[in-house]
């Protein structure tokens, strides 16, 4: 290697300390609404310039990519992850709460997994959940469930996924004129405890809600 080669390649390697990932990695599944448990389980490994429409989310161009989240360490919070542009929202928010003696034992952000969208031939989900693009956050899953056939909460509702939703007994489960609720709001997160259709999904916060 001559003198232009080797600065050739210095100036390439510093140039890539601010360049997009060049490989994007994520562990694959899909729901399988039949049998009630994720199946075809793959570890996807590709070229980042080769990423489909469907491994990104079109309103936060977060994608399925462990190389775009960034873990969140939060002093008496196990440590999570989400997509590196909601990061620095995400550490703030919760470690006001947090500080402020906000009831938070658990949240968790990005975890990839086809949940959502339509069902194939062999009953499996098709869509990536917003989870999948970290840019879902479930807070306190064990006190705050996710609920089917439940257009207004009540009796009728049943319990899907997480643990009963019990406001106002239960300390861990979230309130709409709660901090958490609000200061989540504040910061840009929909709470799925206050979408509209069949299900509420009391954990879980979203751009969307959803
Ligand atoms: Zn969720």
């Amino acid at each position: 290697m001559n003198t232009l080669q080797a600065l050739v390649v210095v100036t390439s390697t510093l140039a890539c300390g601010i360049c997009p990932a060049q490989t994007c990695h994520y562990d694959d599944w899909r729901w399988n609404v039949h049998e009630k448990r994720a199946v075809q389980n793959m570890s996807i490994s590709k070229d980042y310039a080769l990423l489909a429409d469907y491994e990104r989310d079109a309103q936060s161009g977060c994608s399925v990519c462990q190389e775009d989240q960034q873990v969140i360490h939060i002093q008496g919070l196990p440590e999570f992850s989400v997509c590196k542009k909601y990061a620095a929202k995400a550490q703030e928010t919760l470690t006001r709460l947090i500080n402020s003696g906000a009831y938070i034992k658990s949240v968790t952000g990005y975890r990839v997994g086809r949940t959502r969208g339509e069902v194939d031939a062999q009953g499996n989900r098709t869509d990536f959940s917003n989870h999948s693009f970290g840019v879902a956050l479930d807070i306190n899953a064990e006190h705050n469930g996710l609920y089917i056939h439940c257009i207004e909460f009540g009796p009728q509702c049943q319990l899907s996924r997480g643990g009963p939703w019990r406001p106002g007994v239960d300390p861990y489960s979230l309130e709409s004129n709660g901090a958490i609720v609000l200061m989540m709001k504040a910061a840009g997160f929909k709470w799925g405890g206050e979408i509209a259709g069949r299900q509420k999904d009391f954990m879980h916060f979203s751009l969307t809600g959803y």
